[in-house]
């Protein structure tokens, strides 16, 4: 069969019973099986407990309203799933499994969806590009020689190449946007709080957001209704209520007349590819005809964004790794003489050179003496990002930037300079800084063809009107129903 591309119309079939989840989930382990060799998405399979979930759910009949019924979803390997292998792309964490779900994956199965896998990512979410990855780089359906984007780049991967209508994916400074403007689809970061981390494999615990990967904003909109809530083992997840999502969308046609889109135009005017600005551009005119204000807005601390990012996701990050030391989880270096040795060695062989990177970084930001002018520096600094979106936002509903200065760079392009990589974030970042909602939509291609992504980010915990804009620009344009040529299964072997 044909998989429907779209979440909710896999949905709707399974519910009237015009398809069934067996089939549908075979279907995706199909093309999977069919396509991963090229591209690399995946890094596990769960054959045998995404079709014993199908056929329990097609057995049974009180499941017709479940939003996501039938639906075959894939999660980054930074989510811990209960037998099924999670390495967050580490060999520090391989033969690790976890023995419970993230509160995530409960979700998304008390509400219908299978899930058929774990997506490839770079290490411990560190990257840009899913090149930090110890199991390889996966590809970009688009152009089998260029980077899908990271740190969820198995995600977009699957997701645009119609492995799966649906994947979840962490972001803590882009890493659910950038990809998906890389790949062509739609990603959503939401506010912080606003979706439990209870199981996330912890990077950069002020930033990181669980959110999803879809080819609609409308697919994006049924799986917040999902995640979104209270998570009492997430001390962090906020109490707010939380609004229909889906819902917000059917009022997407008779909101744009007078919607406020705040365009940081200064911030455009280095560094930005030509094809990437020419479709931004056309997207501002999109929304104008729509009925929307264009206002100009500056955030005159972004330029400041990148270096303070990366200050304190390494500072969070080397006190997060600190827990592997080859006793709890995963690999242990053999024949250690002593217990330090035993840490040292481990540790050694089972990080990569990024996060390795990041630990010492992290580390030296945090040290006596240093905290000071680096650490706490940032953190001053970040408020004034902060400060920035909030005054914005008195003027404006959204502000609106391109996902990433460029469309997917080649493979191997950035990896011997780690500063070229970390600029892929200049637009990312700031939100993840301020917690706000943030969703990437597909808006365009290069002369080249490859994708191109509209960012639009909103006030903390107006996730929902950030995804009603977002769909007001999708119904008018048609690029999110674009696809990639489908690669042939022995493409890049
Ligand atoms: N690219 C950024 C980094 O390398 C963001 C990663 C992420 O969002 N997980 O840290």
């Amino acid at each position: 069969m044909d998989m429907p591309i779209r979440a909710r119309d896999i949905r709707d079939g399974v519910a009237r019973r015009d398809l069934s989840a067996v089939e549908v989930c075979r279907a995706a382990l199909d093309r999977i099986a069919s396509l991963n060799p090229p591209l690399n998405a995946f890094l596990t399979t769960a054959d045998e407990r995404a079709l014993a979930r199908a056929t329990e759910l097609d057995a049974r009949r009180d499941v017709q309203d479940l939003p996501l019924l039938g639906v075959p979803v894939a999660l980054k390997d930074n989510l811990c799933t209960r037998g099924i292998p999670t390495t967050a792309s580490s060999r520090i964490l391989e033969g690790y499994t976890p023995p419970y779900d993230a509160t995530v994956v409960e979700r998304l199965e008390a509400a219908g969806a299978v899930i058929v896998g774990k997506t490839n990512c770079d290490e411990f979410a560190m990257g840009s590009s899913t090149e930090n990855s110890a199991f390889g780089p996966a590809r970009n359906p688009w152009a089998l020689d260029r980077t899908p984007g990271g740190s969820s780049g198995g995600s977009a991967v699957a997701v645009a190449a119609g492995m799966v209508p649906l994947a979840l994916g962490s972001d803590t400074g882009g890493s659910i946007r950038q990809p998906a403007a890389l790949c062509g689809v739609v990603g959503f970061k939401p506010s912080y709080g606003r979706v439990s981390r209870y199981g996330l494999i912890a990077f950069a615990s002020s930033l990181d957001q669980i959110g999803p990967l879809s080819t609609s904003v409308a697919d994006a909109a049924v799986t917040m209704d999902v995640l979104a809530g209270h998570d009492p083992r997430d001390s962090t997840s906020s109490a707010a209520a939380v609004p229909g999502f889906a819902r917000a969308l059917d009022e997407s046609e008779t909101v744009s007349r007078g919607i406020r889109v705040g365009v940081p135009r200064h911030l455009f005017s280095k560094g930005v590819d030509a094809d990437v600005m020419a479709a931004f551009d056309a997207a501002i005119g999109v929304m104008r005809d729509r009925g929307a204000d264009i206002v100009d807005v500056e955030l005159p601390h972004s330029p400041h964004a990148i270096p303070v990012y990366y200050i304190i996701a390494t500072a969070e990050a080397s006190a997060n790794l600190a827990r592997y030391d080859g006793v709890r989880f995963g690999y242990r270096a053999p024949e250690a003489r002593t217990l330090g040795e035993m840490y040292e060695r481990t540790r050694g062989a089972g990080f990569g050179r990024e996060v390795k990177r990041r630990i010492i970084l992290g580390t030296y930001v945090l040290s006596a003496g240093y905290y000071e002018a680096y650490y706490r520096k940032a953190q001053q600094v970040r408020t004034l990002v902060r400060a920035d979106y909030e005054r914005a936002f008195t003027r404006v509903d959204v502000i609106a930037m391109p996902t990433s200065p460029s469309g997917a760079f080649a493979l191997g392009e950035r990896t011997d300079d780690p500063v070229q990589m970390y600029l892929s974030d200049v637009f990312t970042v700031g939100a993840n800084l301020a917690g706000l909602p943030s969703v990437s939509v597909p808006c365009g291609f290069t002369q080249g063809r490859l994708p191109i992504g509209l960012q639009f980010t909103g006030r903390a915990m107006e996730d929902a009107s950030v995804l009603r804009i977002a769909d007001v620009y999708e119904r008018a344009t048609s690029w999110s129903s674009e696809r990639p040529p489908v690669p042939a299964p022995s493409a890049s072997r």
